[in-house]
């Protein structure tokens, strides 16, 4: 297993308990990859190290899993945005909208509203910039999405595609959670804790501080790639984009912003988003607090990866490590970085339960995978 993050432990796990001797190496010095937790020691804060991650899922079987290994409790992602001088409401909402244009609007006032600045000519909107101007018009498009994205992602809105922004909602009504999922929550002590528990067992052994060696990899029955997909293959069809983030971290005495996480819509703030650790962890009482200012850049080769960007054009580079990693032999590529796909916590557990439970389905039928 490559990687100690939430694929390799969950994929772990699974083969351990049906008996398998699973060794997991991370070439960091700890595990639960970029889901990492630790405790801040000047101020007890639980710091995100890697930035915010917020647990949230439609499905009862993976958020029986992780209920299984550390108690969840409840937390709503309330997201707050700055941009031109007002701080808003996120995800758009009707708060938002109202406040924005200066309105009372009921909900289906809202709605015609929102139509009727909307571009409807577009019909199968594509990039980001055509998802936004159909579903939001222009105005907050330029407000919330514009600038931010292109500080996120260092190119134009118009390459990158239209599933980004389909992650958020647009809503008609005052409802502020961030997510739409039936389930939502933070681990009470940390995801690394999560993951500690999850690797827990007599089959497993993790070793940190340890790079993969592709020339090791005939020494195990199969291996599982947590890693980056081009890495693997040393680049040889030339390198996927992804975006790093550098994280400005600075401790604040008493409540700095009052709410976990402020992104800011203006491009000329050169920030993407303020977060503040100890709201991540609302039943915990902490008189300092722990903030990182956080900015998005190009991964250069010596970079975390973190989000992949998968522009339109790099398709064809994409699909041609896709089909050299569905041809080599007694591997499988799975995760964020494996499969070069902007996977949430919840799908990336889903699809490591599948994984392993294909693997064992092999194993018990006596096939390759
Ligand atoms: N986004 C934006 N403005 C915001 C928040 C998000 O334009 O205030 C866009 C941005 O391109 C981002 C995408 O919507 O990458 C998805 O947002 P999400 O909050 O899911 O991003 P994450 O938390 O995974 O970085």
């Amino acid at each position: 297993m490559v990687g100690a993050g939430l694929s390799g432990a969950v994929i772990g796990r699974k083969l351990a308990e049906a008996g398998h001797r699973v060794t997991i190496i991370d070439r960091r010095s700890h595990i639960g990859g970029n889901c990492h937790t630790e405790r801040d020691p000047e101020t007890g804060v639980l710091v995100h190290v890697y930035g915010p991650h917020i647990f949230h899922t439609d499905d009862a079987g993976v958020w029986d899993y992780v209920n299984g290994f550390e108690t969840f409790l409840p937390y709503i992602n309330r997201v707050k945005t700055t941009s031109q001088g007002q701080v808003f409401s996120l995800p758009i909402n009707l708060h938002t909208i109202n406040q924005f244009y200066g309105r009372t609007l009921r909900p289906d006032e809202a709605r015609e509203f929102i139509e009727s600045q909307a571009d409807t000519s577009i019909s199968d909107p594509q990039t980001f910039e055509e998802q936004a101007l159909r579903f939001v018009g222009p105005d907050l498009y330029k407000a919330f999405f514009k600038g931010y994205t292109e500080k996120q992602w260092g190119c134009s809105p118009r390459e990158l595609p239209a599933s980004i922004l389909k992650r958020l909602p647009v809503r008609f009504d005052y409802n502020d959670n961030y997510f739409f999922h039936r389930f939502q929550g933070m681990p009470e002590n940390g995801y690394t804790q999560m993951i500690a528990r999850i690797l827990d067992h007599s089959g497993i052994d993790v070793h940190l501080d340890v790079r993969f060696d592709p020339l090791r990899a005939p020494d195990y029955d199969h291996v599982f790639y947590s890693g980056p997909l081009d890495g693997y293959f040393d680049y040889a069809l030339g390198r996927l984009g992804y975006r790093t983030l550098d994280f400005e971290r600075f401790n604040y005495q008493g409540d700095y912003q009052g709410c976990a996480v402020m992104n800011f819509g203006d491009r000329e703030v050169p920030f993407t988003r303020i977060t503040e650790h100890k709201h991540f962890a609302p039943w915990e009482q902490h008189d300092g607090s722990v903030c990182y200012r956080e900015f998005s850049r190009a991964a250069g080769e010596n970079d975390i990866p973190y989000y992949p960007i998968r522009l339109v054009e790099e398709k064809e580079m994409l699909a041609a490590y896709v089909r050299r990693a569905d041809q080599a032999e007694g591997v499988t590529f799975v995760g964020r970085l494996g499969t070069y796909r902007y996977l949430d916590m919840d799908v990336t557990i889903r699809e490591a339960l599948d994984t392993a439970d294909t693997y064992l389905n092999h194993c018990a039928a006596g096939t390759a995978m």
